[in-house]
C-alpha cells in the first residue's frame, strides 16, 4: 500500500488550486470569447479570485495555512465569485447558474477531509439560488423543485465526504493497529529472547551443580599426593635433611607442582564454566571445547574413561566454544549418568569419534549404557522431558543441546547401538584455517 503524509496532500491541494484559477482563466476567456465583448468588472471579479487562488495554493503548499480553514474560505470565496459572475452575467438567467448548484459537490470533492467546505458552500448557494429566483421572478413549483433537486445533490456531496473521512479514519486506525501489532510483537520477541537466555543460564548452572559434587573427588585426588609430598619434605628439612638424591627431590617437587597445577586447572574450568554470558564467539576448535568438556565431566565420571579418536587437521565449526562444551558436557555427563544406571554395574567407557566430513564435522559420542528405551526416544529432545529422579534432572539439557546446534545449521540426533546409547553430533565447517590438535598432558580419564 502506498503512504500518503501530509506534504503529498499539500502539495496535491496546491496543484487544486493552481488547476482552479486556471479553469477561471479558461471560463472568463472563453465567455469573452464566445460573447465578443470583455467586461471590465468581470476581468476585475475573476482576476482578483484567480490570485486569492493561486496564493492559497502557494501558502498551503508551503505548510503555511491550515488545510481545513482554507478550503472552508474558497469555499466562501468560490460562492461570492460565481454569484458575481452570476450577477454580472444575467442573474437567473445567466448560463453560469447550474454551477451555483454544482458548487458544493464541487468543494466536497477538493476538500473530502473536512465537511465544513461543503457546508458553507451549500448553504450559500441555496440562499443564492433563493435570492436569484425570487429576483428573477421564477415560478414558485419551478423553485420548490429546484431547492429540493440542490438539497438531494447537497446530502449526497455530504455523504460523500463522510465516506471518505470514515474510509480513512479506518485506513489511519489499521495502520495504528499494524503498529500496535508490531510493537507487541517486538515486545514478545525481546521477552522470548530473555527467556530463552534465563533457560540456557539455569541449564548451564544445573550443570555446573551436577559437577560441582566432583570437585571435592577430583580435587581430593591430586590434594593427597600434594600433601603426602610436603610432609614428607617437611619431614627431610626438620630432620636435617639427607636422604633423597637431588633427583628424587626434583621428582617430588615436579610431582606437588603437577597436583597444585591440575587442582588450578578443575578451579578454573569449573569457574570458567559457571561465568554468566553468552556465546558471542562465531566458531569454536572441536579439540579444545573435547578437552575441556571432558576435564569438567571427569568429575562426574568417577572412575570411567572417555576414549578419543580424534584426527588432527580438522577445521573450525560454526558452534562458539562456550556452546561446544555445554553441548559436549551435557553428552559426556549424560552418557554417566546412563552408565551408572545400568545393571549389571560396570566402569563408564565413553567413546568419542571425531571425523571430518563434506562440510563439517562429526563427532559421535557412545556409552556402554542401557541404551534409550524406544518409548523414551521420540522425546529425548523435548524441554522438561527427563527420566531422572527431582533434583537431578531438569530435562533441558538435549533440548538446549539440540537448539544450539540447530541454529549454526547442525544436526545432534540419538540412536541405540548395540551396547549403549549414541548420540551423533554434525556440525558444519566454519570458513577459516584448520585447528592444530592441541591435548593436555596430565589427564589420567583420558585415552586416545
Ligand atoms: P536431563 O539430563 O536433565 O534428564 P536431558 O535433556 O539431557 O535432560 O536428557 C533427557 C533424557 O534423555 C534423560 O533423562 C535420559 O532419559 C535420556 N538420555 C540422555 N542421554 C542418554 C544416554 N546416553 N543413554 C540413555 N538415555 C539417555
Amino acid at each position: 500500500m502506498l503512504s500518503f503524509g501530509k506534504t503529498d496532500l499539500l502539495r496535491m491541494q496546491r496543484t487544486n488550486y493552481f488547476i482552479g484559477a486556471g479553469g477561471l482563466v479558461l471560463g472568463l476567456v472563453l465567455h469573452c470569447a464566445v460573447l465578443g465583448a470583455w467586461s471590465v468588472n468581470l476581468i476585475l471579479l475573476q482576476s482578483a479570485w484567480v490570485l486569492i487562488f493561486v496564493l492559497m495554493g502557494i501558502g498551503l503548499g508551503a505548510d503555511r495555512l491550515s488545510l481545513k480553514w482554507t478550503g472552508t474560505a474558497a469555499a466562501a470565496l468560490a460562492f461570492l465569485g460565481l454569484t458575481g459572475f452570476i450577477l454580472l452575467s444575467g442573474g437567473a438567467n445567466s448560463p453560469y447558474f447550474h454551477i451555483l448548484i454544482a458548487l458544493p459537490f464541487l468543494q466536497a470533492v477538493y476538500s473530502p477531509d473536512s465537511r465544513l467546505p461543503a457546508v458553507v458552500g451549500g448553504v450559500s448557494s441555496l440562499l443564492a439560488i433563493l435570492l436569484f429566483n425570487a429576483w428573477g421572478g421564477v415560478p414558485l413549483p419551478k423553485q420548490i423543485l429546484t431547492v429540493t433537486s440542490f438539497c438531494i445533490f447537497l446530502g449526497l456531496a455530504l455523504y460523500g465526504t463522510r465516506m471518505y473521512r470514515h474510509i480513512l479514519h479506518s485506513h489511519v486506525a489499521a495502520h495504528q493497529e499494524r503498529l500496535r501489532a508490531l510493537e507487541r510483537l517486538a515486545e514478545s520477541e525481546r521477552l522470548r529472547g530473555e527467556a530463552e537466555r534465563a533457560r540456557a543460564e539455569v541449564e548451564r548452572l544445573v550443570l555446573v551443580g551436577q559437577l560441582a559434587a566432583g570437585v571435592a573427588h577430583e580435587v581430593n585426588n591430586p590434594l593427597a599426593y600434594v600433601k603426602a609430598n610436603l610432609s614428607y619434605l617437611q619431614r627431610e628439612t626438620r630432620g636435617g635433611g639427607g636422604t633423597l638424591g637431588r633427583e628424587e627431590l626434583q621428582e617430588m617437587l615436579d610431582e606437588t607442582q603437577q597436583g597444585v597445577l591440575r587442582i588450578q586447572q578443575i578451579v578454573e574450568d569449573l569457574r570458567g564454566f559457571s561465568r554468566a554470558g553468552t556465546s558471542p564467539e562465531e566458531r569454536g576448535g572441536l579439540p579444545e571445547a573435547l578437552s575441556e568438556a571432558t576435564r569438567l565431566a571427569a568429575m562426574r565420571l568417577h572412575g570411567g574413561e572417555v576414549v578419543l579418536e580424534l584426527p588432527s587437521g580438522l577445521p573450525m565449526v560454526r558452534l562458539g566454544q562456550r556452546h561446544m562444551v555445554q553441548v559436549l558436557l551435557n553428552l559426556l555427563i549424560n552418557a554417566g549418568d546412563a552408565v551408572e544406571s545400568a545393571r549389571p554395574v560396570r566402569r563408564p567407557r565413553i567413546q568419542v569419534r571425531v571425523r571430518r566430513e563434506e562440510g563439517g564435522v562429526r563427532v559421535q559420542v557412545e556409552d556402554n549404557g542401557p541404551g534409550i528405551p524406544e518409548a523414551v526416544l521420540p522425546h529425548l529432545f523435548e524441554p522438561f522431558f527427563t527420566t531422572k529422579p527431582p533434583g537431578k534432572g531438569t530435562g533441558l539439557g538435549l533440548a538446549l543441546c539440540r537448539e544450539y546446534v540447530a541454529r549454526v545449521g547442525g544436526t545432534l540426533q540419538a540412536e541405540n547401538h548395540p551396547g549403549g546409547a549414541r548420540f551423533v553430533l554434525l556440525l558444519p565447517e566454519a570458513p577459516g584455517l584448520p585447528v592444530p590438535v592441541r591435548m593436555p598432558r596430565d589427564e589420567p580419564w583420558l585415552t586416545r
